[in-house]
């Protein structure tokens, strides 16, 4: 059984003492509140990172994740932050190929490959993002895009590497916007890239792999968006920064 994932990617957003206070009241409300059979992951900043896996100890369903990591294991990379890093301060979890990150930073599929090899050799679960712009979706040529992302950056895994990898279906134009996916086309496309895993490494490993959904998921959309059978969770920007309104979406199931 695949896993019910909430994941909170931060991005730029809380100093460190309002980003600890966060963290801490998100593990207050899940202890309090949330069912066994969810996940929550906290993506922080790398500031915050060591101190808010201190704070995700107090919980066994909470989690904390990095939002992006180099694809060198070390030396001189003055700015980059290496998987053993990231591990050592007792994260679990890594955001690779945030369309962010692939627009601002030029991170490209090959680059993201060697990413997501690194995490899973240091036993970092990489949380793959892919996602296509509104011009490719006014194209109709979404499906192929996306799967184009995953085609290059995942499909050289092996069957048991890609269990391991937690893939997060953000369409660019529903990021941030206010504008989110319709229920439908999350589900569609979710469907369309569980086929295309299926097609690669057949459909018992392909049920096996979280696929969540990102842009601008809210309490109020949530629950309609995980009730879709191939929406396993959500990564959840803005909505992400409010512990209470986190924790509602992770009870959306
Ligand atoms: P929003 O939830 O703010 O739209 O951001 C989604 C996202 O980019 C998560 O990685």
């Amino acid at each position: 059984m695949r896993k019910k994932i909430v994941a909170g990617n931060w991005k730029m957003n809380k100093n460190f003492s309002d980003g600890l206070t966060l963290a801490s009241e998100v593990v207050n409300i899940v202890n309090d509140e949330l069912n066994d059979d969810v996940i929550v992951i906290m993506c922080s900043p790398f500031i915050h990172l060591a101190q808010v896996a201190k704070n995700a100890q107090e919980s066994d369903k909470v989690f904390v994740g990095a939002q992006n990591m180099s694809e060198h294991t070390a030396g001189a990379y003055t700015g980059d932050i290496s998987a053993e890093m990231i591990k050592s301060v007792g994260a679990e979890y890594v955001i690779l190929g945030h369309s962010e990150r692939r627009e601002y930073h030029n991170e490209t599929n090959d680059q993201l490959a060697k990413r997501v090899d690194l995490a899973l050799e240091m036993g970092l679960t990489p949380i793959f993002c892919c996602g296509e712009s509104l011009e490719i979706r006014e194209s109709g040529k979404e499906v192929s895009y996306v799967c184009n992302q995953l085609t290059e950056s995942l499909f050289h895994l092996t069957e048991d590497e890609i269990q391991k990898v937690v893939i997060a279906y953000e369409p660019i134009w529903a990021i941030g916007t206010g504008k989110t996916a319709s229920s439908q086309q999350a589900q569609d496309m979710h469907k369309s890239m569980r086929d295309f895993l299926a097609g690669q490494f057949g459909q018992e490993v392909a049920d096996e792999v979280s696929i969540l959904y990102g842009g601008s998921a809210k309490p109020d959309n949530a629950k309609e968006l995980f009730a879709q059978p191939d929406v396993d969770g959500g990564l959840i920007g803005g909505a992400s920064l409010k512990a209470r309104d986190f924790v509602e979406i992770a009870k959306s199931f």
